[in-house]
């Protein structure tokens, strides 16, 4: 679960660098709802916050394992960061454009992926232990007369769900459970404003109610 949060104060070092993601995780750390929650990835500042040195007031992101619903009371209870509190929203991108690049199922991104950190699926032939980059031809179920393959792409997330295959891979964007997925997603969630190209940050005060938990597909 990728979350923003915005309203947090750009507590410039002397040197003039913005607090470090170990920073932003301590200060995190001290806000009681969020405790014992899994961090997924380190804080990171959004872009406008590293290219603009004079803005006062950033976002940063980061992820969080979503345990027993908890995100919804993280997205509104106000969160403090350098004394101040912040509001936490999660990121549309997650929503539009969730699939695990290990494992290629669409129900968790990869930071989100309990595979083994070893573990390899192979996006052409979806047989575990390589990769989509090490596939050859004997990976596949019938003899090739050549040693590199030449089988039409063919999606299996699609074959899991009876839906036709053949013409794209699990990991193209052409996939029509990935189309689906992005307009399910754009449907059900109001456009949040993009991080980056926001020039102020909304108060606090104005902030809208959370979106709506989403049940995976
Ligand atoms: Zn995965
Ligand atoms: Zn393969
Ligand atoms: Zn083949
Ligand atoms: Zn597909």
């Amino acid at each position: 679960m990728k979350l923003v949060i915005y309203g947090v104060p750009c507590n410039h070092h002397a040197d003039g660098t913005l607090p470090t993601s170990a920073e932003l995780y301590h200060e995190l750390g001290q806000n009681a709802h969020l405790k014992g929650w899994n961090m997924l990835d380190h804080p990171n500042w959004v872009k406008s916050a590293l290219l603009n040195p004079s803005k006062t007031k950033s976002s940063f992101s980061f992820a969080l394992h979503d345990m027993e619903g908890k995100l919804n009371q993280a997205l509104c209870t106000p969160c403090y960061i350098f004394g101040k509190a912040c509001k936490i929203k999660r990121t549309q991108s997650y929503i539009q454009h969730c699939q695990c690049e290990r494992c290629f199922m669409l129900t968790h991104n990869t930071v989100e992926c309990r595979c083994p950190t070893d573990y390899k699926r192979c996006g052409i032939c979806s047989k575990l232990r390589h990769l989509q980059l090490e596939h050859k031809a004997t990976h596949c179920p019938w003899l090739h007369p050549t040693i590199k393959c030449d089988c039409a792409p063919n999606c299996f997330n699609c074959r899991y769900q009876g839906l036709p295959t053949k013409g794209h891979y699990a990991f193209g964007d052409n996939c029509p459970l990935k189309k689906n997925m992005h307009h399910h997603g754009s449907a059900l969630v109001p456009p949040l404003p993009q991080p980056q190209a926001q020039p102020t940050l909304a108060p606090l005060a104005a902030v809208t109610k959370p979106a709506p938990t989403f049940t995976s597909i």
